[in-house]
């Protein structure tokens, strides 16, 4: 082999060494590949895949040492600005609307509704279709036929035919969902900052739900502060440190896997110390047992509670598309929180819809709002009216 070869063939191995090895050297020196997810603008997206709980966390916390000033270690949170920014004039917008966005639980109660347009007495494979079509809607056995109970009853009194059943479904519904639930509406300190916990199994949409309260609240003036106490998953904090940048909101976060206690504990305190409005706290959806997420959930509301009157709401979020599974986890969040009020999201996207009346006819609890879609402003108010009508009106 000529000297000319060699010297080309130690060249080419070379060169084959340093595009190997180099690239090596850079990713070492970058650290590991760890894919932060930021959510998409316009909204921050999807829920991660759910991490297993780390394992430091495994252990109970030290139950009954709640945070205290002193000695409990200062959460990370986000610095805050120097100056309160300037609070946005934009109203709050709600583009989403009921109607619009129920189709896919109005085409369960088109069939019906198709059936009864004519003119005739009601008969027996009537009632039958009404039953069968709110059962469709997931409106529950009980409720179902307690509302086809109420129908009948109204048929009978007005010598009602078939085609003023849509009619009479729509006053049954609306009045039932009028009897029993409380007020809708969505309660304030009277002095000091309001505090709302937003509670749920993870996927349900309780950061997404946090971040469009926030942007209502921020939209009426009000300054909101975030708290991340769902201190076993990154991506949900990420998530919404995302939102609160882009709302100009306060954040606390913890460290990861952190005391859930301290970071609420850390908001409160922040938001009395800058007289902040409003700290809408997105809590764990999972712990290792339901126990442990319901002592957890006790836990974090007695830290607010240290401040008389400012926990105003315990927001149940639920999944409408889960349908009467919602009823199982509402029931089991009632039994260690007291629940002010449910969210129901998803409503856009379901054919269960009819879940709004099991819930509140069991738990008579109302459904302050439902969100529409993934967009910030899908979330609007529930009124029972709007919702009877959009449903067979
Ligand atoms: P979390 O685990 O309970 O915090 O749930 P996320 O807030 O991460 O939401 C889970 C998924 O549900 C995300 O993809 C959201 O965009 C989506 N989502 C939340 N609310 C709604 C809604 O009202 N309608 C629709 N269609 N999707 C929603």
């Amino acid at each position: 082999m000529s000297s000319t070869a060699l010297v080309v063939l130690v060249g080419i191995f070379v060169l084959a060494v340093v595009l190997i090895v180099l690239p090596r050297i850079v990713r070492a020196r970058r650290g590991p590949e760890v894919l932060v997810r930021r959510p998409t603008l316009p909204f921050p997206a999807a829920s991660e895949p759910e991490p297993e709980p780390a394992p430091e966390s495994e252990p109970e916390p030290a139950p009954e040492s709640e945070p205290a000033p002193e000695s409990e270690p200062a959460p990370e949170s986000e610095p805050a600005p120097e100056s309160e920014p300037a609070p946005e004039s934009e109203p709050a917008p709600e583009s989403a609307s009921l109607r619009d966005r129920l189709g896919r639980t109005r085409s369960t109660f088109a069939g019906l509704l198709g059936t009864l347009r004519r003119t005739g007495g009601l008969t027996d494979d009537d009632w039958d279709e009404l039953e069968e079509t709110l059962l469709l809607a997931d409106v529950g056995m009980a409720t179902t036929e307690a509302v086809v109970a109420g129908v009948r009853e109204r048929a009978r009194r007005a010598n009602a035919d078939a085609a003023t059943l849509p009619a009479l479904l729509q006053a049954e519904i609306a009045e039932r969902l009028t009897a029993t639930a409380g007020d809708r509406s969505l309660r304030y300190a009277a002095t000091g900052p309001t505090v709302w916990l937003m509670v749920g199994v993870n996927g349900v949409g309780k950061t997404t739900t946090t971040a469009k309260l926030a942007k209502r609240e921020r939209g009426a003036g009000r300054r909101v502060l975030l708290a991340a106490a769902d201190t076993f998953r990154a991506a949900a904090a990420d998530q919404l440190a995302t939102w609160a940048d882009r709302l100009d909101c306060d954040l606390v976060r913890g460290q990861d896997g952190g005391d859930p206690g301290a970071v609420v504990f850390d908001a409160v305190d922040k938001a009395v110390a800058r007289g902040l409005d409003l700290v809408i706290v997105d809590t764990a959806g999972r712990l290792h047992t339901k126990v442990n997420l319901m002592n957890e959930l006790e836990k974090l509301k007695r830290i607010v509670e240290r401040r008389p009157g400012a926990l105003q709401e315990v927001l149940l979020v639920l999944d409408a598309s889960t349908g009467q599974n919602g009823l199982t986890q509402a029931r089991e969040f009632a039994q260690s929180v007291e629940i002010t009020g449910v969210v129901l999201t998803k409503l856009d996207g379901t054919a269960k819809g009819g879940v709004v009346l099991a819930i509140e006819a069991e738990f008579g609890v109302p459904v302050k709002m439902v969100g529409l879609g993934e967009g910030a402003d899908d979330l609007v108010t529930f009124d029972p009216d709007e919702f009877a009508s959009a449903l067979v009106g």
